[in-house]
């Protein structure tokens, strides 16, 4: 397919906001397309290259695209620098400058879709010292043999910022409709797969029925609704409840098949090097030729045996050195409270029930290592209140309730999980700009422009500032500033604005009212918790969260 049919599609996207409209346009797209080029092609839709569950990166910065364009377009890199401060997308910049470019007809040809493709993916394949030329090569090839349309879209696509409105509600009613298959199908293959390419192409063959589920490759996870009190919970999820402890860890999905154990966070990130300790554990404690099992990974203080918050052992999710010392310095103890697959057996639609008295059976328990999650089944409130309050006296954040009769359904539903905490939710939010400091800050940008999202955009709900460390210790505004300056797409004099990545947690007193922010809500005195280098950025907190809490949050002071 000619990447100039893609381009077409991707400008009629953008000329809608409505739902319903961007469905029929991918779905009439999308329906004829033939099986050897389906899967690329929804991949470029989505603006990827690879797959959602595979962590390969481009990892192509914003200064080889100007580089590149420098060279396409015979302008200097300063020049272009000048507009893309101008401009502020450096897609936008690569039509302009390529627009005006001295064309020479006879040596272009047309752009395939799947040579973008391609061109694309080899950049994450190089590695290492004059790997910068040849991944260039292949980049300058593109925008050779590009219009300057299609050039916009290739250069957002290499940073990864390429929004049409894609997410993937969309793209799983589009694929629906296009090859008149039930949603619902279409949905929970997407859940099991995390990829919308080989749904769609199963689809097309109508073999969404085919798809089972196989350890190896991390699939989405059941996540829970905010409650707002305990009667709440026993409306919504029945009259037998599972009250289970709600831990400050991290999430862990651990794999074992053909004798490996692997694990993957929330992001789909594999970090089994980074804890042979937990790989130990399971490997020695959990019976099973092969298994999925769901975990909170709890950091505990080795001397007062006492749970630490997730933000104090963070650090260990990215540490890839030295990992025997800080194994006996960060300790963390693996609670499992689920289990999706065992022995060759998909158990999503087995009950919690049924799927906790599997875990009893084949789970040796050792505390402060390897346990299943505590918890108490009730029918009483006063019994689930009493849990409630005996858990948040031992310095818990909360409690999980769930329906003892629920199956495993990824992702956040009614009848499902709930969870309670007796503090206002941690907002999990992205930093979309930031504003370089005064005086002796004036080197580091020490105050964030956070945003929540909203259907696959970015609506701001505040600037933080308080809680970064001025000093070693902790995160620092240097250590921020580094990892914000790469992603600068534009500065007004001490304002930037950022490319939407670096996710953090952010604490606050109360979220009020705001015609200042596009999110229509503020953050009352945020504060700075840390970093979740864990979590996707598809699931900060979404605009429909911060309502909730603002209507709840009366209740709770
Ligand atoms: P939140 O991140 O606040 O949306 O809360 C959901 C997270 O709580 C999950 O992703 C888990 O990491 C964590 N969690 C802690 N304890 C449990 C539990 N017993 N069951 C499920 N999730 C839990």
């Amino acid at each position: 397919m000619l990447y100039s049919e893609l381009v077409k599609i991707y400008q009629e996207l953008e000329r809608t906001t409505k739902r319903l409209k961007k469905t029929d346009i991918i779905a009439d797209f999308i329906k004829n397309i033939n099986e050897k080029e389906l899967k690329n092609v929804i991949y470029l839709l989505e603006g990827r290259v690879f797959p959602e569950w595979d962590e390969r990166k481009i990892g192509f910065s914003t200064r080889l695209i100007i580089k590149a364009l420098s060279q396409c377009s015979g302008r200097s890199a300063k020049e272009i620098e000048n507009i893309w401060s101008k401009k502020g997308d450096l897609g936008i910049v690569a039509e302009t400058v390529l627009e005006k470019r001295a064309q020479s007809t006879l040596t272009k040809r047309k752009l395939d879709a799947e040579e973008v493709i391609r061109n694309i993916r080899k950049l994450s394949e190089l590695e290492g010292k004059g790997t910068v030329a040849r991944k260039l090569s292949y980049i300058t090839e593109l925008l050779f043999n590009s219009n300057a349309v299609e050039a916009k879209y290739i250069v957002k696509t290499i940073l990864e910022e390429l929004r049409v409105g894609t997410a993937s509600g969309i793209m799983r009613d589009s694929i629906a409709k296009a090859f008149n298959q039930d949603v619902r199908n279409v949905e929970k293959t997407g859940d099991l797969l995390v990829d919308y390419g080989e749904v769609a192409l199963l689809s097309k063959e109508n073999k969404l029925k085919d798809i089972s589920l196989k350890p190896g490759r991390p699939l989405k996870l059941m996540l829970a609704l905010l409650a707002k009190d305990i009667p709440e919970t026993f409306e919504n999820l029945g009259k037998l409840l599972v009250c289970e402890e709600k831990l400050d860890g991290f999430r862990l999905e651990i794999h074992k098949y053909n004798g490996n154990i692997r694990l993957f966070t929330r992001n789909m990130e594999d970090v089994t090097k980074q804890f042979p300790d937990i790989v130990d554990a399971v490997k020695k404690n959990v019976d099973g030729k092969n298994f999925i099992i769901d975990c909170e990974a709890v950091g505990f203080n080795n001397k007062t045996r006492r749970y630490m918050p997730f933000q104090n052992i963070s650090q260990r999710i990215k540490r890839k050195y030295d990992i025997d010392n800080i194994i006996k310095e960060l300790p963390i103890e693996l609670n499992i409270f689920d289990i999706i697959f065992y022995n060759d057996t998909n158990l999503m639609d087995e009950t919690l029930r049924e799927r906790r008295a599997l875990l009893e059976k084949i789970v040796h328990q050792i505390p402060r290592k390897i346990v299943l999650t505590k918890r108490l089944v009730t029918d009483s409130l006063e019994k689930a209140e009493e849990f409630y309050k005996k858990c948040l006296n031992e310095g818990l954040e909360g409690i999980m309730i769930k329906n003892l009769e629920s199956i495993y359904r990824p992702g956040r539903y009614v009848n499902g999980w709930m969870k309670l905490k007796n503090i206002l939710e941690p907002v999990d939010a992205v930093i979309v700009g930031a504003i370089y400091g005064n005086g002796k800050r004036a080197k580091w940008l020490s105050s964030y422009v956070i945003a929540c999202q909203s259907e696959g955009k970015f609506l701001d709900i505040g600037k933080v500032s308080t809680g970064v460390k001025e000093k070693t210790e902790g995160l620092t505004y240097k250590k921020l500033t580094e990892l914000l300056k790469p992603l600068i797409i534009e500065q007004k004099g001490k304002e930037v604005i950022v490319k939407p990545k670096i996710i953090i947690e952010v604490g606050y007193e109360e979220i009020q009212k705001s015609p200042s922010y596009s999110s229509g809500f503020a953050l009352r005195f945020p504060k700075f918790l840390g970093l979740r280098y864990d979590k996707p950025l598809n699931e900060i907190s979404d605009i429909n969260l911060i309502k909730k809490i603002y209507n709840s949050q009366r209740g709770k002071k």
